[in-house]
C-alpha cells in the first residue's frame, strides 16, 4: 500500500502543487501546531486552524443543514478576509478551511485566495460551479484544494440535496479539477440513506481509479432549523464508519481525513482541544460551525478595536466553551449536552449568529444523543504514519487530562438504563440505547 501511494503522489500530481502542498500545509502547518502547542503551555489559546464561511448562501438546499442559504446574501469582503488572514498569519497560521454556503457563488473567492501564496487553503464545496476555467485556475495558484460532497447515488443525492441532477454535476466538477491535476478531495456526510452505497472498498477505489487523492467521511448531524434524526446513524454503523476509515488507511493508496480520533482512537472534539474555531459570514467567531454563537467578530468597531489575537486569548465566551466541552465529555458537547451549551450561551449572553434567530430554541429541543466518545470501545490506528503523525500534531494537547466525563452522554445513557432495568430484568427493552448515534469524522 505504501508503495502504491507513493507512485500515486509521483505519477498523478502536478510536482508544483504537491510542492505547495508539502511546503505550505506540511512544513508550515506543522510548525504552526507546534506554536499553537507552546502557546497552550502559556495557557494561551490562538487556533492555528481557521475555518472561515465567506458566505452564507447556496445553490443546493441540503437536508439538515444549518446555514440560512435562503436568507439575504452575506459575504466575507475581500479587505476583511485579507486583514483577518494576515492577523492570523502573525500568529504562524497558514491552514485556512474556506466554507459556506457554497464558496464558489462568493464572487471574489479565487482572486482573494490568490493574495495569500504563503497560505493553503481547502474549500468545502458541492462542486457545481467548478468549471474547467476554475480548475485551471485552481492549478496555477497551486495552494487549493477542492474538497468536493458527494451525497450518495444520484437518487439519494437528489434526496439529500433537495433537487435533481445533483450528482452528475458534483462529478462534473470533480473531473474538471482532475482533469487538471488539481489536488482533489471526495467527502461524504455519511447517513442512514448512503451509507451501504459509499462506505465500501469500491466506492474508495473508484475514488483511487478516477485519481482523486483524499477523501473524509463526515457524518451527519441533526442541526439547524429542520434536524432529521431519523437519518443519524445507528451505534452499530458509527462503528463500522470508524473501523472502515482505519483499516482503509492501511489497505488502500489515499489519503483518508478524520478530525474526531487521536492515533489511539481516542475521540476528542477540535473545538474543546482549540486546534480550530470557525468565523461565520457576518464576521463573529464561533467555536465551531454548528455552535451558532458569538460574543466576538473579526471586525474591528470602535467599541471593540482589539486584534484578532487579543480577542481569541482574550475571549471569555471561547475559553469557557473549551473548558465546558472537555470537563463534560470527549466527543461532541452540542450533541451530547446542548442543555449544558444553553446555559454556557445565556451566561454569556452571546449572540445567535444566524439569520433565523432560533440557534438558542433549536439547542433546547435537542435531547442527548451520543457522538464520537465511545469509551472502552477506541479503534486505533493500524496505519503507522497517521499514528505518528497524530501523535505530534492532531491529539488532545492533554486537555482532558484528569477528567472523569461522567456528565457524558455515554455515562448519563448507561445510568438511564439501570435505572429504568434495574440488575434483574433483562427485557430486550433494556438492551444497549436505540438511539441513533453520530460519530462525526469532519467539521
Ligand atoms: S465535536 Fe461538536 S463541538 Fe466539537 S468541533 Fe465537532 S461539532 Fe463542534
Amino acid at each position: 500500500m505504501y508503495l502504491r501511494m507513493a507512485k500515486r503522489v509521483l505519477f498523478e500530481t502536478d510536482k508544483r502543487l504537491l510542492w505547495k502542498l508539502a511546503w505550505n500545509m506540511g512544513w508550515k502547518g506543522m510548525l504552526s501546531v507546534q506554536k499553537h502547542k507552546k502557546r497552550l503551555k502559556k495557557g494561551e489559546v490562538f487556533p492555528p486552524f481557521l475555518y472561515v464561511s465567506i458566505i452564507n448562501s447556496c445553490n443546493l438546499r441540503c437536508q439538515g443543514c444549518w446555514v440560512d442559504v435562503a436568507a439575504k446574501q452575506q459575504t466575507i469582503s475581500p479587505d476583511a478576509l485579507h486583514k483577518m488572514i494576515g492577523e492570523a498569519k502573525e500568529m504562524g497560521n497558514v491552514f485556512f478551511g474556506i466554507v459556506g454556503g457554497e464558496p464558489f457563488m462568493h464572487p471574489d473567492l479565487l482572486d482573494m485566495l490568490a493574495e495569500h501564496p504563503d497560505c493553503y487553503f481547502q474549500i468545502f464545496t458541492n462542486g457545481h460551479v467548478i468549471t474547467d476555467e476554475r480548475a485551471k485556475r485552481m492549478r496555477k495558484l497551486g495552494n487549493v484544494t477542492p474538497l468536493i460532497s458527494v451525497e450518495g447515488t444520484e437518487i439519494i443525492s437528489d434526496e439529500r440535496r433537495g433537487r435533481g441532477g445533483v450528482l452528475s454535476k458534483t462529478m462534473e466538477g470533480i473531473h474538471n479539477c482532475l482533469n487538471n491535476k488539481v489536488f482533489t478531495g471526495v467527502c461524504t456526510s455519511l447517513c442512514r440513506t448512503n451509507i451501504d452505497d459509499l462506505l465500501t472498498e469500491q466506492w474508495v477505489d473508484r475514488l483511487i481509479e478516477m485519481g482523486v487523492m483524499y477523501t473524509w467521511f463526515h457524518v451527519y448531524r441533526p442541526m439547524g432549523p429542520l434536524p432529521n434524526p431519523d437519518l443519524c446513524l445507528t451505534p452499530e454503523q458509527s462503528r463500522k464508519a470508524r473501523q472502515f476509515v482505519v483499516d482503509m488507511r492501511a489497505k488502500k493508496p489515499i489519503i483518508i481525513v478524520d478530525a474526531y480520533f487521536d492515533g489511539e482512537g481516542q475521540a476528542l472534539c477540535p473545538a474543546a482541544t482549540g486546534i480550530s474555531h470557525h468565523i461565520n459570514p457576518w464576521g463573529g467567531i464561533e467555536p465551531c460551525p454548528i455552535v451558532q454563537f458569538t460574543t466576538e467578530s473579526i471586525h474591528s468597531t470602535e467599541e471593540d478595536p482589539r486584534s484578532l489575537k487579543e480577542k481569541f486569548l482574550q475571549s471569555a465566551f471561547l475559553k469557557d466553551f473549551r473548558q465546558l466541552a472537555s470537563d463534560t465529555t470527549r466527543g461532541c458537547i452540542v450533541l451530547e449536552r446542548p442543555d449544558l451549551l444553553r446555559q454556557l450561551v445565556e451566561k454569556h449572553g452571546a449572540k445567535d449568529g444566524t439569520v433565523r434567530h432560533t440557534a438558542l430554541a433549536e439547542l433546547e429541543a435537542m435531547e442527548v444523543r451520543t457522538s464520537q466518545y465511545a469509551p472502552g470501545d477506541e479503534i486505533p490506528e493500524k496505519n503507522i504514519f497517521y499514528r505518528l503523525a497524530k501523535r505530534y500534531w492532531f491529539n488532545d494537547f492533554g486537555v482532558y487530562r484528569g477528567k472523569d466525563h461522567t456528565e457524558s452522554a455515554p455515562s448519563i445513557l448507561a445510568n438511564r438504563k439501570s435505572a429504568t432495568c434495574g440488575a434483574s430484568n433483562a427485557s430486550a427493552a433494556c438492551d444497549l440505547p436505540k438511539e441513533p448515534v453520530l460519530v462525526q469524522i469532519g467539521q
